[in-house]
């Protein structure tokens, strides 16, 4: 059955659907980033709430920067914006059809988007844009007022085509209709997401006017979240699952792990949905729930990604189902990563990562080595160098860090220890692709890129720890490499 409005009663009786009438919702929140995160988790919990007959004037309305994301909107537009999101481990596969979202703005169109952004009803802003959605200098880990996208948006405030210049607007055009600014809600996985998503916005103020600045930090919330699912990108493989198991033709599902997790601090403007009704955690404080969250969990990504990127392992679970690979997951992980991580109220690391390796075993989920290897010019600084940070203010090494580091450098490379070429998998592949390969001679070159390694780059210590694994990596590649590192 094609997924519609109109067919939801004929979809098989094994798909769970909205229990509550589309026609009954009213945007409140609006969303920027519809892709499959978005859409396996705060729409899901959004979903849950008005199942249970609340909260229906919090309906999700999408919305996008770039004219690339109008594919998708298209897709879903052809089946009145509902997704299937299929939850998969080994003793269990549910599909549910979810309706939270009512309408989708043309991405690109930015008038249109801080039209919606003007009206009162529209009380939450939220966030899924990916790391490098920020114009975070990774080197003081604060907002860039000198990126050129920025430095536009501020000389032209009115037609602004980046998320911040847009929510901007909104905000110049409420305070002018004298409508409460909405909350800006950040669903990214980056360390202080509210904090930085208030740093881009207010800095962004501060380029066009002083006062405005000072109004929005003063008026407009940004509280911080951790947010966790599992949540693989959509291939014809997922497409196909969906129609043969469940008899669901969706041109957009999305599938993910049963576990899910959102931890959020209890700031907002004008009210929120009751979202603790449907197990969000609210505290007064995200920090150590995200700190353990990036540095486990993310750095475990990235720990995992780039020694499977180079051993040719398609999927995640088959990384684990590798010995080096998860060996080396497990020693980084309880030397080097854990360590660091400040405790966390009413919770074990311990447990916390034993329950992370099962998630990460997962082998339903088909999650893919390349999506973890994605993007590390954006994710290292946010997952792995403020690890490395630590250990090095402590007077402690990071041999494993620096194999991890001397991986990812490796793999940027862009061929794999057989040989095969690895496609462009960064924003900054050119960049980073030529500085693997001065790298390859001169180890200092990948460390010095100041914006991505900040102080880590200029410590001697770890320049020889880095210097050593790359060479390894060369001269025996990443399986001799990671064996040796186990047995010491
Ligand atoms: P996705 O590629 O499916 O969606 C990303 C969306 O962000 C797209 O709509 C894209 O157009 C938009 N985007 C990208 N760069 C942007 C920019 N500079 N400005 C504005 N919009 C931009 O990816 P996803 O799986 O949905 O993940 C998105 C983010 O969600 C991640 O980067 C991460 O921060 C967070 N997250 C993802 C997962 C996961 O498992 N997928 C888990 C936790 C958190």
């Amino acid at each position: 059955t094609k997924l519609s409005l109109s067919n939801l009663a004929s979809l098989p009786a094994t798909v769970a659907r909205p229990r509550y009438g589309r026609e009954n919702l009213k945007a409140g929140i609006l969303h920027f980033g519809v892709g499959n995160f978005h859409r396996a988790h705060q729409a899901v919990y959004l979903d849950d709430l008005f199942n249970l007959g609340l909260g229906h004037d919090w309906a999700l309305v999408g919305a996008g920067v770039f004219e690339g994301e109008k594919a998708g909107r298209e897709k879903l537009a052809r089946q009145d914006w509902l997704t299937t999101v299929v939850e998969q481990d080994e003793g269990h596969m549910s599909a549910r059809v979810t309706g939270a979202m009512i309408d989708f703005l043309t991405p690109g169109n930015a008038a249109a988007i801080i039209e919606k952004l003007a009206d009162p009803g529209i009380k939450i802003v939220s966030l899924t844009i990916t790391e490098g959605g920020y114009f975070i200098d990774p080197a003081s880990g604060r907002f860039d007022p000198t990126h050129p996208d920025i430095v536009a948006d501020a000389k032209d405030v009115a037609a602004p085509r980046t998320v911040f210049g847009i929510i901007l607007a909104g905000l110049v055009r409420r305070r002018a209709d004298g409508i409460v600014p909405f909350t800006v809600m950040s669903c990214d996985n980056i360390p202080h997401n509210g904090r930085v998503t208030a740093d881009g916005v207010v800095g962004l103020a501060r380029l066009v006017d002083e006062d405005l600045a000072a109004w929005v930090r003063d008026t407009v919330a940004f509280p911080n979240a951790m947010v966790d699912r599992i949540t693989p990108a959509t291939s014809e493989r997922e497409r196909k699952i969906l129609a043969d198991d469940f008899g669901v033709e969706d041109a957009w599902p999305v599938f993910c792990e049963p576990f899910r997790q959102w931890v959020l601090e209890d700031r907002f403007t004008d009210g929120r949905p009751p979202l603790e009704k449907v197990g969000v955690q609210f505290v007064p404080d995200v920090s150590p729930y995200e700190q353990m969250k990036i540095r486990i969990l993310n750095g475990g990504h990235a720990a995992i990604a780039y020694p499977a990127g180079l051993m040719d392992i398609h999927f995640v679970h088959e990384a684990m189902a590798e010995p080096l690979v998860r060996g080396f997951l497990e020693k980084v992980e309880r030397e080097e990563i854990i360590p660091t991580v400040p405790p966390v109220p009413d919770t074990s690391l311990q447990d916390y990562y034993q329950l992370i390796e099962k998630r990460f075993s997962n082998p339903k989920i088909g999650d893919t080595v390349r999506r973890l290897c994605l993007d590390g010019s954006n994710r290292q600084p946010k997952f792995i160098i403020p690890t490395i940070a630590d250990r090095l203010k402590a007077g402690k090494d990071a041999a494993g860090l620096a194999l991890e580091s001397a991986l990812w450098c490796r793999y940027c490379f862009g061929t794999t220890d057989s040989g095969a070429v690895i496609e462009p998998n960064d924003p900054n592949w050119d960049r980073m692709q030529a500085t693997s390969a001065k790298a390859k001679d001169d180890p200092s070159a990948w460390l010095a890129m100041e914006d991505i390694y900040g102080e880590v780059g200029r410590s001697a210590s770890f320049a020889a720890a880095f210097a050593k694994a790359l060479d390894a990596l060369w001269k025996d590649g990443a399986r001799a490499t990671l064996t040796r590192y186990l047995a010491g």
